[in-house]
């Protein structure tokens, strides 16, 4: 996720993601969250429905995880953890199965195939678009040239 984004999460919910500075064998929250823009508005809105469920203080929910499971949904882990809280996870992570992890567009789907966008939730303009970047364009296969169906070949 880019930086502008980011820093708006980690102030908007800076209890919740105070992990974010914490040394990197204790959290893996100092690397940011492990995902494309699209999914912004899901962390968003899971973030401040944590953020209404819980006080703040040393035993409050603190997210040490932001990336993507192998599913290609969003895999989010949290410290002191309740059930409740699990719930707006999962629901989150739900969200995340048809969003498309670039544009945020709905319905999207996970692709199995591809050498960038494997393994990721997209639409299939985002699909297009981030496996064509970089790839070498595939040549053309030369196409015969048709005859004339009304073409008649006389004999002398
Ligand atoms: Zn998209």
């Amino acid at each position: 996720m880019d930086k502008e984004k980011t820093n708006q999460l980690y102030e908007r919910f800076s209890h919740l993601y105070r992990e974010r500075t914490a040394p990197l064998d204790s959290s893996q929250m100092p690397w940011g969250f492990q995902c494309e823009d699209g999914w912004y508005k899901i962390l968003y809105n899971m973030s401040d429905k944590i953020k209404k469920n819980s006080s703040e203080g040393e035993f409050a929910p603190a997210i040490s995880l932001v990336s993507r499971h192998e599913d290609g949904t969003l895999h989010v882990a949290v410290r002191n953890i309740t059930p409740p809280i699990a719930d707006i996870v999962t629901a989150a992570q739900e969200q995340s199965r048809l969003t498309c992890e670039y544009c945020s567009y709905s319905p999207a789907f996970l692709r199995t195939e591809g050498t960038r966008v494997k393994g990721h939730v997209a639409c299939g303009r985002c699909a297009t678009k981030v496996e064509g970047s970089g790839k070498p364009t595939k040549s053309r296969r030369k196409r015969k040239p048709l005859r004339a169906p009304d073409t008649i070949i006389v004999k002398r």
